[in-house]
């Protein structure tokens, strides 16, 4: 089901919960009130047409009795009786319950009686006296029938506020299943609605992060049947877009890079044996400008190389030999191989190695190329009349500038073996904390204002890195306390001997 129709047929279902409940609140609320209105109406009319009717009785008795003794009362003594029929009327015309009903049948059956037995008396007998006996019985049913009246209507009355309460109960009630059932589908809906769209966001942002990290094989689930598998189909046609892309991209710059190699060795070629006076003499200029072709001819060669190497990760088929060997050595020709470059720009290469040779389990020509990166960087980046540091320790323990996310690959010590770390310190312009992480980034290059003579295209230490954690050693930079920064590599001895071990990088 679509994930519209989920949420509009939830809350759909919930408005229409509410809505009734509103409809039933407001018909029992107008009920109940119309039934108190009435019951308050009757309550008043019957308490005073009861009244009434009692006080009605007694003037009638009192009357009756007068009557008998003086003629003069007989005209009073009617006016009381039309008064208590009147007040009757009123009884019976409020009387709803059959109780009410069947006692003022009854009163009236009696006020019949008394009415005939008083005018067969006045007619029969003229002497006047006290009330003969069936008359005093007539008047005492009377009295006790007004009474019964008057209990029925209390009774009634009762009857109509026990059920205007039950009324209310029932209301109460109602609302409060009511409202329980639409806090459960409310519940319900929610959570629904909630699932259906975390679990394929959830997925969707798994997916982004993976395109992030360039890893464009990366496909969706799509087999659902809402909107996020459409969603799902379009991201996975972007990322095999992506895909085919870079892997066109792949192909070019590895094809490219290695078509200009071979030319570019030619050409270096040349021009060295031209240095060299070979084909003839040259004039100083001459010299001087064939120096400078060469020196870029060897820059566009690096470049080419690490374009070249980075293709190598990428595919994941960089290939190293772990041999156990001296680090001295390769330290020693890495220094010697940029003394030249280091003294055109009158910066000095100070070395502080160890006498004794540190062994280690590496590839020699990937740390010799780790080593040629970093010195080229620092001499690149330092200014003129200063000096590049480069220190070899055996350590037995990581050092405490170790970032953390290396702590738990790299044990804090090697139970039977040792550390090699180097350390290439610079006076240059630094590194700041924010890009201290990124310049190991592929094509990452701080931003220092001007562009520095001889800047690559910031592969140079993303490919270190790539060697130096295919050796299962850390590379980080730190602040150097004597101004510019210290490039750290830390490698560990390994445990294999002489035997060499084959390894490959992960692909980038
Ligand atoms: P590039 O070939 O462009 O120099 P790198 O990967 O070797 O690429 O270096 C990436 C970036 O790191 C450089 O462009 C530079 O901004 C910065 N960087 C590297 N080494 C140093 C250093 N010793 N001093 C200052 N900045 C450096």
């Amino acid at each position: 089901m679509k994930i519209t129709t989920r949420i509009i047929s939830g809350y759909g279902l919930l408005i229409a919960i509410l809505a009734g409940l509103v409809v039933y609140q407001v018909i029992t609320i107008r009920r109940m009130s119309s039934i108190s209105r009435t019951l308050s109406q009757i309550n008043f009319q019957n308490a005073r047409d009861c009244l009434q009717s009692m006080r009605d009785r007694d003037l009638v008795e009192e009357f009756t009795k007068k009557a008998f003794l003086s003629s003069d009362y007989l005209e009073n003594l009617r006016m009381h009786q039309e008064d208590f029929q009147r007040s009757m009327r009123g009884l019976g015309s409020h009387a709803n319950s059959g109780e009410e009903q069947e006692q003022l049948k009854r009163l009236s059956q009696d006020w019949d009686g008394y009415m005939a037995d008083i005018g067969i008396l006045q007619q029969n007998v003229p002497q006047r006296g006290p009330i003969p006996p069936n008359l005093q019985d007539d008047l005492d049913i009377l009295k006790a029938q007004t009474e019964s009246v008057y209990h029925a209507i209390l009774q009634s009355m009762e009857t109509t506020a026990k059920k205007t309460s039950k009324t209310a109960e029932t209301a109460v009630l109602v609302l409060w299943c009511a409202s329980l059932v639409a806090f459960v589908t409310s519940s319900l809906v929610s959570l629904l609605i909630v699932r259906s769209i975390s679990k394929p966001l959830a997925h969707l942002t798994e997916g982004t992060r993976a395109i992030a990290d360039g890893q464009f094989s990366y496909r969706l689930d799509s087999s659902r049947g809402d909107e996020f598998a459409q969603l799902a189909r379009d991201f996975n046609k972007m990322t095999s877009r992506l895909n085919e892309l870079d892997e066109l991209k792949k192909d070019f710059v590895s094809h490219v890079s290695h078509e200009l190699k071979v030319p570019l060795a030619s050409m270096r070629e040349t021009i060295q044996l031209m240095l060299e006076e070979i084909p003839g003499p040259l004039t100083e200029k001459q010299k001087r400008l064939l120096e400078l072709n060469l020196q870029s001819g060897t820059r566009l060669t690096s470049m080419i190389t690490n374009l070249l190497d980075h293709s190598k990760i990428e595919a994941g088929v960089m290939k190293y030999e772990l041999k156990k060997q001296d680090l001295i050595p390769l330290v020693r020709n890495a220094i010697a191989e940029l003394d030249l470059q280091a003294r055109e720009k009158q910066i000095q290469l100070k070395a502080d190695l160890p006498e004794n040779p540190l062994l280690l389990e590496c590839d020699s020509d990937r740390i010799l190329q780790v080593m040629l990166n970093l010195l080229g960087n620092a001499v690149k980046f330092s200014p003129k009349n200063s000096s590049v540091l480069v220190q070899v320790e055996k350590v037995q323990q990581a050092p405490e500038g170790l970032p953390e996310r290396y702590r738990g690959l790299i044990a804090d010590s090697v139970a039977d073996g040792y550390f090699g770390l180097i350390t290439v310190a610079d006076t240059g312009p630094g590194i700041s904390d924010l890009d201290k992480e990124k310049i190991f980034e592929k094509f990452h290059q701080v931003r220092q204002g001007k562009q520095i003579a001889g800047q690559g295209v910031g592969l140079g230490l993303s490919i270190c890195r790539t060697i130096v954690q295919a050796h299962g050693g850390a590379i980080w930079v730190e602040d150097n306390p004597a101004g510019g920064c210290r490039l750290m590599v830390l490698l560990r001895s390994g445990e294999t001997g002489e035997d060499v071990v084959a390894r490959s990088s992960a692909p980038l």
